[in-house]
């Protein structure tokens, strides 16, 4: 058994023509599903017989919500969304004026082992399939009646890590048949795996990319991130250079700042000589506390002081309004604390 969502509209027409079926019935079935029908028994204008075979052949899997926070400070929801293998991921839905943004994870857990964050404190489970990150938004937006018009990828896991399945998902929720979300209103985050940067680059793709950088030099981005010690900034830069040269796309670099390591003048300073030229935006982040590492956030002062030093220098910059730190909206909180009570009932 599929799940039908990991197949494009091409492989569900393949599909039908392996099975001796007309192939537009594929557009029919996808046409269902889009509508928030996710029973095969429903779609009336399929033949029982062909409903009978894909139920042979196929499961939709929309992930189910287990837990869902709604912000009073703002208009943010945080779904837990559990899949049918018993795994849990975090989907946010932010609501702002100009639409509703869905930041969707990619992986179950991450590898890349950044000290700041919580979706990493496991390890990695499993890779997300196309159908399951498609899922997150199929679920998002019943939950919240209304349409999604951008996507984030800066949910749980490093996109860049399962590079394929990704790939694939953006393809999918761009398609005119899927949910006909422009490239332009998606965004990637990556922490920096250079060499899928190059692939990206290649892929003819007009979405924004972000890179978390967090650091302006290596030997600081060492003490917080893992993958710094893998590829230097530089090379992350000189990835970035080519993927503007290619796209022509803005970059968006991220930087989480916390009290006391990298939220000093200097380093704002330093910054602006990294950056100086590029044609890039910096996001400033302060960065969310969580429980399982020291780390404190940014006095709103240094985040000014900081934020002023590069927009005098002519650098496009813009803090990071703080959604839902009333419910955990910091990556993989409240799938942790999910686990952990589940363990402490269990008695582990
Ligand atoms: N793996 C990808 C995408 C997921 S993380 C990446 O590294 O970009 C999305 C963003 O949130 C990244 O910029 C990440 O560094 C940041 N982040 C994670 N935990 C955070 C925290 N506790 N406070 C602030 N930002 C955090």
């Amino acid at each position: 058994m599929l799940n039908i969502l990991d197949l494009s509209l091409q492989e569900l027409k393949e599909w039908m023509k392996e099975n001796s079926e007309s192939q537009f019935r594929a557009k029919q079935v996808y046409d269902w599903i889009y509508k928030n029908n996710w029973d095969f028994n429903d779609m009336n204008n399929i033949p029982v017989a062909l409903r009978d075979k894909l139920m042979k052949s196929f499961y939709i899997e929309v992930p189910k919500i287990i837990e869902s926070l709604k912000s009073t400070s703002d208009d943010t929801e945080k779904f837990l969304l559990g899949y049918r293998d018993g795994n849990v991921i975090e989907t946010v839905v932010m609501k702002y004026k100009h639409g509703n943004s869905v930041c969707v994870s990619t992986q179950i857990g991450c590898r890349m082992g950044c000290r700041f964050c919580a979706s990493t404190i496991g390890g990695v489970v499993r890779n997300l399939s196309s159908g399951e990150i498609l899922g997150q938004i199929l679920a998002s937006q019943k939950a919240i009646g209304e349409r999604i018009s951008n996507i984030v990828l800066m949910g749980s896991g490093e996109p860049l890590d399962n590079y394929e399945n990704v790939l694939k998902f953006i393809n999918i929720v761009n398609s005119d048949y899927g949910l006909n979300i422009g490239q332009r209103h998606i965004t990637l985050s990556t922490c920096g795996i250079v060499p899928k940067i190059y692939d990206l680059a290649e892929e003819n793709l007009q979405i924004t990319l972000a890179i978390s950088l967090h650091s302006p030099n290596d030997v600081l981005r060492k003490t917080m991130m893992p993958i710094a010690n893998r590829y230097s900034i530089e090379e992350i830069i000189e990835a970035c250079k080519n993927y503007i040269q290619k796209t022509n796309r803005r970059i968006t670099f991220e930087y989480s700042l916390v009290k006391g390591i990298n939220d000093g003048i200097e380093q704002a300073e330093e910054l602006i000589q990294l950056l100086r030229g590029l044609l890039c935006h910096v996001n400033l982040i302060p960065v969310n506390e969580i429980k399982e590492n020291s780390y404190e956030k940014a006095t709103s002062d240094n985040v000014k002081a900081f934020y002023n030093k590069l927009v005098d220098f002519g650098i496009e910059t813009t803090i990071r309004k703080e959604m839902g730190a009333d419910i955990n909206a910091a990556c993989g909180q409240l799938r942790r604390s999910y686990l952990e009570d589940k363990n402490t009932k269990k008695g582990v």
